[in-house]
């Protein structure tokens, strides 16, 4: 640590992980460097909104000055200046913000460059919030000269990456910050005015402040006065993107700002930009990822979502009040008109306008996926795989949605390898086939050879395979679609038509079943709520099925599993009259077999372990297999 004497310089040296990154940045990355202008820029711009937002409560602090980010290229010194009048830093500022990296991103982001061995993407730079050391892409020293608004004191940050950085006590006639860029010398391309120009409209023509540069002098015509000096010139439009209109704004302008807001360096997936009128009118520019951001589950400030403008005016950052918690995914910018500008966090939680925002959003976001699910299946698969589960969660959280988000939801199904819609379901039904069936089971696999299949099977149905906890709340919260009752195979209730003969002579496979299964009864008591002959099974000897009104196992785990205290519901044991083993044990038993109740028993955990279940004593139950094969052996020797 350095002297607290303001005339010497102080040295402190880098927190470990921005030594890594700059490590990264000054020794892995090489194409692109262009960036760095976009990052300066971007910080820039934030720091002039971060002024105006404390302008709105902060009187006098805004001052006359047009607020304004500027380039000055020095050929004579070989520097890039970045300039603002934003916000600034104080002293301690530009340590905590220059010298250390806050967000768990940084971590992060040195994993995921690494993991791409020795051709990592440095577009992922500003993704982690760490788009300043982008600077070092151009530079061998960064000089950073700022006067934090409200503050006389001005200070200059200095360092060659290498080791650490001076703070020393600086002058600065009005409040801003000033990046001073000591260009490497193949570097000095940057220093031409017309590639800077480039680089404005290339990556932050969207930037909503002026971004200015010293016009071309012009050398007087013969005869004519010295023409005074060139004055600053805005080189963008400084026009929010948002607020302009659609038919203004190309793809790449959406894509670009996108990057700008998201510092994704991905594309995004598809966006939606509106405008909202009537009762309370606002803007809108919504985007899709493609990815999930990594902070897409992040609780509270950590989280990056949608942005809350008022007036043009930039309040804050991951909005939450704004958005359903199952769009949680989706990124971009809400510019209001009615909210007051002093709007908090809090208020926002009992707004009337905030709850008639979120509103739309949902809608112009569905709206969205509807069309991006009709036109473009493939995107929307991409989609799908990525945010399917949160997308799930709204139908368990919110009803009014729910028909919407039918039309939406993508499961496994028994008709192939891919996702289908329910649309699609309904469109295959067999004659005769009134529900639309799911089975649950821990994966896929579990899920599709579950017994309780086999019956629908052996008639042509199709069934979903539910295998993510969420897709059991999401079916639950659904219910029905198009008219048609979602019904889960393992349900006691489950009918399925039949012809009068496959009924009747199960009806006398079941009359004849009758004294075993009072035996299977009596072995297993209180454990099943009840035992009787089966119509769904065709391969396995016996399965168990969830009663009205109970709780389905898949969804009991779920609750145990986050720390709910559930009781272990009796099921409803049903055994198969045609299956072989059963047709045996039913002789055996009608002669007079004791040693059949732990046969009954085995019958009962196997029918435990195929629901998903473990059997109630495990070591039991491996001792029953042993018994029996040691038997099995013992009888065929
Ligand atoms: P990010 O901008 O994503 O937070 P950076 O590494 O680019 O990450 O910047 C770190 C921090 O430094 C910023 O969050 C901001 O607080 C501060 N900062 C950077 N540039 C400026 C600037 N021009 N004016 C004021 N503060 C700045």
């Amino acid at each position: 640590m350095g002297t607290t004497d303001s005339t010497a310089a102080e040295h402190h040296s880098f927190q470990a992980e921005v030594s890594q990154v700059l490590d990264l940045v000054i020794h892995s990355l090489y194409s692109h460097r262009e960036v760095f202008l976009r990052e300066l820029i971007s910080n820039a711009s934030d720091a002039i909104d971060k002024l105006r937002f404390r302008g709105v409560t902060e009187a006098g602090l805004l001052g006359e000055e047009p607020l304004r980010i500027r380039l000055v290229p020095d050929e004579a010194a070989g520097t890039l200046t970045i300039e603002d009048n934003g916000v600034g830093m104080t002293h301690d500022e530009l340590i905590d913000h220059l010298g250390t990296i806050a967000s768990s991103g940084s971590k992060k982001f040195l994993e995921a460059l690494r993991a791409k061995g020795d051709k990592p993407d440095l577009m992922l730079i500003g993704q982690f919030g760490v788009g300043f050391y982008a600077a070092w892409l151009v530079a061998d020293r960064v000089e950073v000269v700022s006067r934090a608004a409200g503050h006389e004191d001005a200070w200059r940050w200095t360092s060659n990456a290498k080791d650490g950085f001076d703070l020393e006590a600086a002058t600065r006639s009005e409040r801003g910050t000033s990046v001073i860029l000591h260009l490497k010398e193949d570097q000095k391309d940057f220093l031409q005015p017309w590639q800077l120009k480039d680089l404005v409209q290339k990556y932050s023509d969207f930037v909503g402040h002026p971004i200015e540069m010293l016009g071309e002098k012009e050398e007087p015509g013969e005869g004519e006065e010295a023409v005074a000096e060139p004055g600053f010139e805005s080189i963008n439009q400084a026009r929010a993107l948002w607020q302009r209109s659609r038919s203004e704004i190309t793809e790449e302008q959406y894509k670009d700002f996108y990057k700008h807001v998201t510092n994704d360096w991905e594309e995004p997936l598809a966006w939606a930009h509106f405008k909202v009128e009537g009762a309370q009118e606002f803007t809108g520019l919504l985007y899709l990822p493609r990815r999930p951001p990594f902070e897409m589950d992040a609780p509270g400030e950590g989280r990056r979502g949608v942005k809350l403008f008022v007036k043009r005016v930039f309040i804050m950052d991951n909005c939450d009040a704004l958005v359903p918690i199952w769009l949680r995914f989706v990124r971009g910018l809400i510019d209001s008109d009615d909210l007051p500008l002093n709007v908090s966090r809090e208020t926002l939680q009992d707004s009337g306008v905030v709850r008639a925002i979120k509103k739309q959003v949902a809608r112009k976001t569905l709206d969205r996926l509807d069309e991006l699910a009709r036109d473009s299946s493939a995107d929307y698969a991409t989609f799908w795989a990525q945010f399917g589960k949160v997308v799930k969660e709204g139908l368990h959280l919110d009803h009014e949605y729910r028909e919407r988000l039918g039309n939406l939801v993508r499961f496994d199904s028994s008709h192939g390898d891919g996702i289908t819609s329910l649309a699609e379901y309904v469109a295959r039904m067999k004659e005769g086939q009134e529900a639309i069936y799911y089975s649950i089971g821990e994966t896929r696999q579990a899920a599709a050879k579950s017994p309780h299949l086999e019956a629908l099977r052996e008639r042509g149905y199709e069934v979903l395979y539910l295998f993510d906890p969420i897709d059991t709340l999401a079916a639950d919260g659904l219910r029905e679609f198009q008219g048609k009752k979602l019904v889960n195979v393992a349900n006691a209730d489950l009918k399925l038509d039949a012809s009068p003969e496959a009924k009747q002579s199960e009806e006398a496979a079941a009359g004849a079943m009758k004294p075993f299964i009072e035996r299977v009864k009596s072995v297993l008591g209180v454990r099943v709520r009840e035992v009787r002959s089966s119509s769904r099974l065709k391969n396995s000897p016996a399965c168990l099925v969830v009663p009205p009104g109970a709780m389905n196992p898949a969804m009991e785990r779920l609750l145990r599993a986050n720390g709910r205290d559930v009781p272990p519901s009796a099921r409803v044991l049903e055994l198969n009259p045609t299956h072989p083993l059963m047709v045996a044990i039913q002789e055996r038993s009608a002669a007079g077999d004791e040693s059949l109740d732990e046969w009954i028993e085995l019958l009962y955990d196997q029918a435990l372990l195929t629901e998903g279940s473990t059997p109630d004593d495990p070591h039991r139950f491996a001792q029953r297999m042993t018994d029996l094969m040691q038997r099995a052996l013992a009888n065929k020797a």
